[in-house]
């Protein structure tokens, strides 16, 4: 017998939903996580994990198990252009392995500013890892192989309708709220009846329009693969155009490629466009192969409401270009998760989950624009019939296209702006201070606790990271002898506002922190600094907990 009440029901075991149940558990919430499939994803879609996503399962405990997953740990993560693979190299992105990124990362200087720098680990092995992990919280009620038909938001709450799809029997749950992470055909979003705004489809010669996505095994070997390793291998002719993506970093691949008549999809012949990808016959083994639409720029025009909110793909959709789809839809359900739990646990103010929807839809318009430019900058240009001629016109031919390639790659591939800068200016529950904010950089990050923004990462002496100090609820950073803190402590005890206080003398934080004390909200955002507790005490917790 099915449980009929919990207090978060999610609709999706996506990424995002799956993200969502662990935060909610952390928070101490129960919930009930139902999926239309039977098991996790199969197609392996999103590659590119950042370095906030990273950040986020670093909290869970699990970022090192999702590291030696995926491309493994001495892999190259280059991104390379070629005409074939067997034929000239347009030009080369050199990008560190994953363990080199994280040595990287030890030192101040290194462009990764941040606890765990990004990883290359397809969407199949990381929704396996998270599947795994949700199994084992007690707190989540996981039903996979089951689906949600229809919402009734009644007495105070709401109810769902569920269909076992095995025992093809329906059942009711009723919960405080209901989470829609049911991806880009949210049948959540349709009922609330909120529509996508933006565009859809946009056509281009690559990453717009009808796409398929051929998952395949085949040896590596010389005859195909003679390239020095790489994460991504795009493949441009005048003929055509696609990306090979090493899942394994071994014999797995991905090749994606646009098709020009997506009514005659069924008609393609997979090993032949590996094949013409290679320049070369190659012995592959189709594993899987699935359709989709590149082009989209979409937004929903609203995040929810009331008691059903939207998150990931349900509110927004991407063209992979940046791979920020799935990486805005984690961070979005960590925004969510808090709020509801603080909501649910009686702390959180009338105004708390509104903010939801207004840290992160500017989120996602800003990353959706840059997704597209990136779309457009890889997708658009024409290339002429002579680059793979072997001669002086080919040449000049490649250098011209080798050089767009090599600027399209440090825009697409280096954006610590775009993932470690996104912030939260105008939020209602931050209580900004009258610095100026720092540009909104996409290639490099700067690194700032204005609030609003993700508290600057540190390494402390002993070589934890400060964020591995912060808390499930507010956490005080405090970096030098401040009188009175027992002020805030108390008028958080009174509104039952979880905080906690991580005292760190060392040198040169408050120099990264700009302030003595600062104030991180439970998504390692910042909501407060200053070198003494404001007199408005209480104004200040209840602007932070949404009152
Ligand atoms: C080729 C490709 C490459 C990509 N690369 C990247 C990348 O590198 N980085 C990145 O960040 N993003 C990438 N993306 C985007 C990424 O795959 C998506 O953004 C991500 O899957 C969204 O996660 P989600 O959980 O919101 O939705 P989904 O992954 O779509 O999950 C939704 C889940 O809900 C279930 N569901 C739907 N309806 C119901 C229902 N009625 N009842 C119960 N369950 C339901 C679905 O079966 C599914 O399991 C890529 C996408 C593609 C196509």
């Amino acid at each position: 017998m099915y449980c009929t009440e919990t207090e978060v029901i999610i609709i999706g075991g996506g990424p995002v939903g799956l993200i969502i149940a662990l935060e909610l558990d952390r928070q101490g919430i129960n919930c009930l996580l139902v999926n239309n499939q039977l098991q996790t994803a199969v197609h392996p879609k999103a590659n590119a994990i950042n370095s906030r996503s990273m950040e986020h399962f670093r909290r869970h405990g699990i970022a090192s198990k999702i590291r030696s997953s995926g491309l493994p740990s001495d892999y190259p993560t280059d991104v390379t252009y070629v005409t074939r693979l067997t034929g000239y190299e347009l030009a080369r992105l050199s990008m560190p392995s994953s363990s080199e990124a994280v040595k990287q990362a030890k030192h101040s200087n290194s462009i990764y500013d941040c606890s765990e720098p990004p990883h290359r680990c397809s969407q199949i092995y990381l929704e396996k890892i998270l599947y795994d992990e949700v199994l084992n919280r007690k707190r989540i009620d996981v039903r996979f192989g089951h689906e949600f038909e229809e919402f009734n938001e009644i007495n105070g709450g709401v109810t769902a309708k569920i269909r076992d799809l095995s025992a093809n029997t329906k059942y009711n749950v009723s919960a405080k709220y209901l989470i829609g992470a049911d991806g880009g055909r949210s049948k959540v979003r349709r009922q609330l009846g909120i529509e996508y705004e933006g565009e859809g489809g946009v056509l281009r010669r690559m990453m717009g329009g009808a796409m398929q996505a051929t998952f395949f095994y085949a040896e590596r070997n010389d005859q195909w693969l003679k390239l020095k390793e790489s994460w991504q291998y795009w493949i441009i002719t005048s003929d055509l155009r696609a990306l090979l993506m090493s899942v394994d970093g071994r014999n797995k691949f991905v090749l994606l490629t646009r098709i020009p008549d997506s009514n005659k999809a069924n008609t393609i012949d997979d090993k032949d466009l590996i094949s013409r990808a290679a320049g070369v016959p190659v012995k592959s083994k189709i594993l899987l192969r699935q359709q989709w639409t590149a082009g989209h720029a979409l937004i929903a025009t609203s995040y929810g409401s009331n008691k059903v909110w939207l998150a990931g793909d349900s509110a927004h959709l991407f063209t992979p270009t940046g791979g920020l789809g799935m990486n805005t839809g984690i961070d979005d359900g960590v925004n969510l998760a808090w709020k509801l739990a603080a909501v649910i646990n009686g702390w959180g103010g009338p105004n708390l989950l509104q903010s939801y929807e207004k840290d992160r839809r500017p989120i996602g318009i800003r990353n959706l624009s840059f997704a597209t430019e990136f779309a457009e900058s890889i997708g658009s240009f024409g290339v002429s019939s002579k680059i793979e001629e072997d001669s002086e016109a080919g040449k000049v031919e490649r250098d011209k296209l080798g050089y767009h390639l090599i600027n399209h790659g440090q825009r697409e591939f280096l954006i610590p702006g775009i993932v470690l800068g996104a912030r939260y200016d105008n939020s209602s529950i931050i209580w900004q201070d009258k610095s100026l904010p720092v540009p909104d950089e996409p290639y490099s990050y700067i690194s700032t606790a204005r609030p609003g923004s993700r508290a600057p990462h540190v390494w402390l002496k002993d070589g934890s990271a400060i964020c591995d100090h912060f808390g499930t609820g507010f956490t005080l950073l405090k970096f030098n002898s401040v009188k009175s803190i027992d002020r805030l402590f108390f008028a958080a005890n009174k509104s039952g506002v979880p905080i906690k206080l991580f005292d760190c003398n060392e040198n040169n934080l408050k120099s990264h922190y700009g302030a003595d004390l600062t104030l991180v909200g439970p998504d390692g955002h910042v909501v407060w600094r200053g070198n003494k507790i404001p007199n408005e005490c209480n104004s200040l917790i209840d602007r932070i907990r949404g009152v």
